[in-house]
């Protein structure tokens, strides 16, 4: 790196555009605030505030074996779930390749695959019996198998067994499912080879986070990814939940699930801290000024916000201020660094100095406005009140569950203690010191299997 006062006076620029004094996260935390109220009451309203449908939350003594089916990550997963009802339970999983030919052929032939693979679990892996007992109530009849879906993709979903795929995203674009109830979908195609399967819920990964945390720690209000990309589950009370106003539903009180799809947050960027590498990675991007927020945070754009400065300094002119002006194809290609290599240099690298300070700017940025996120979570649930603003909170519980998955909040250094930090300024320590943070394991598969729990007993 060209040291010199020239070349620190550009470090000293880009360094002030990533920084986000307390007042800025204060006030993005009130508009994200502003947004779930709104999410809450309309739909077609970019932070979607969807309802789940699932109404409350496990405390750790649930029984029973369940099929899980989880979709949308890289690979599709089959499991089978034992619930132990004392906060544990046994996971025995298969993956699956999904081809580019399913992703994109008919829907048809990527339901079918998603049955013919349940069934190749079933053969290679016979059920084991619930821990609930053959002739309990809340047992299948040993001919029929329950399944919960983890489909995490947009959904509007009408009912905890029932939703309408609205788009599809992560590379999948398989034709007539658009508009089509994917629960439908599947129990077609079980049905077609005359399966005994039945898929009784459906779920978004967040939720699945939010309720195998909530088993495993017995309780938990808000489940988190920071992964690939970012988003949020948490408990609200059903009268907030304006739009389900003259749905029965709502009619019986009482909590319901939210997934907020919060890394649509503030599309517009009137709110978040945009820097031109920043808006050059949203320029490129597959969906230019949609999830906003997420591309601040998530491990699927870190990376390329982090190359984005480095090949400014690269380039800068009149003279070079990196490498000598020269770069490599990993540097040259778009998504070319990885968020892992990011994690990496924070870790370990001895050497790399410059490469370590972008990526701490561009993952300290990220770590604070996740912060912002858990925090709009606890006002708007009456733990928490946005410092230097009057009242108190309506609930001060011992502990307040935060189940989270991702290999960022896992894996990258320091994000939880700057996720924490963020916290505090935020909503005091007080508060953030009572914030239980807890990897929700294998949340997919085991909140999949709470969630045909819930929706058994409740047919
Ligand atoms: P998913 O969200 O698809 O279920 P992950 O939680 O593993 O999967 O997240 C994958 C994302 O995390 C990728 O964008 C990758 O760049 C990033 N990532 C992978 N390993 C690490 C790591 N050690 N530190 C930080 N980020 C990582």
């Amino acid at each position: 790196f060209a040291k010199g006062p020239e070349a620190q006076a550009v470090l000293d620029g880009i360094h002030s555009q990533f920084q986000l004094p307390t007042e800025a996260l204060s006030e993005l935390t009130g508009q994200f605030l502003q947004e779930f109220k709104v999410g809450l009451g309309n739909y077609n309203h970019p932070m979607a505030m969807i309802p789940t449908f699932v109404t409350g939350v496990p405390d750790g003594t649930e029984t029973g074996t369940f099929l899980a089916l989880d979709l949308g990550g890289t690979n599709m997963r089959v499991c089978e779930v034992v619930l132990h009802g004392d906060k544990t339970f046994t996971l025995r999983q298969q993956k699956y390749k999904v081809s580019t030919a399913l992703k994109t052929g008919e829907a048809t032939a990527l339901f079918d695959y998603l049955a013919d693979s349940v069934d190749a679990f079933l053969t290679s892996h016979p059920p084991t019996d619930s821990p609930a007992g053959r002739g309990n109530p809340l047992e299948p009849t040993p001919d029929v198998v329950h399944l919960g879906l983890t489909f995490s993709f947009p959904v509007e979903q009408t009912a905890l067994d029932s939703g309408k795929i609205l788009t599809w995203t992560k590379g999948f674009s398989a034709k007539h499912a658009i508009g089509n109830d994917v629960v439908k979908l599947l129990q077609d195609a079980f049905n077609r080879k005359h399966m005994h399967v039945k898929c009784v819920a459906l779920v978004n990964d967040t939720v699945g986070a939010l309720l195998s945390r909530s088993y495993t720690a017995g309780g938990c209000v808000l489940g988190a990814i920071f992964g690939t990309g970012t988003n949020g589950a948490y408990v609200e009370d059903l009268s907030n939940i304006r739009k389900l106003a003259n749905d029965p539903a709502a009619s019986r009180g009482g909590l319901m699930v939210v997934n907020t799809e919060w890394g649509a947050f503030n599309n517009s960027r009137s709110h978040l801290p945009s820097t031109p590498f920043d808006n050059g990675l949203d320029r490129l991007s597959i969906n230019p000024s949609f999830q906003a927020f997420e591309k601040m945070i998530s491990g699927m754009y870190l990376g390329e916000i982090t190359r984005n400065i480095l090949l400014s300094l690269v380039d800068a002119a009149p003279k070079s201020l990196l490498f000598g002006g020269k770069t490599t194809p990993a540097l040259n290609a778009q998504w070319g660094l990885d968020t892992s290599v990011m994690s990496g240099v924070e870790e370990a690298w001895e050497g790399k100095d410059i490469v370590k300070w972008a990526s701490s700017l561009v993952a300290r940025r990220a770590a604070l406005l996740s912060g912002a996120a858990v925090a709009t979570v606890l006002i708007q649930t009456g733990r928490a009140v946005l410092s230097g603003q009057e009242g108190k909170p309506t609930k001060n519980e011992p502990k307040i569950g935060v189940g989270v998955d991702g290999s960022l909040i896992e894996f990258y250094p320091r994000f939880e203690a700057t996720l924490r930090e963020s916290l505090r300024a935020l909503v005091g320590e007080e508060v953030e010191k009572r914030v239980d943070i807890g990897m929700a394991k294998d949340g997919s598969g085991v909140g999949a299997a709470l969630c045909a729990l819930q929706a058994i007993k409740a047919a």
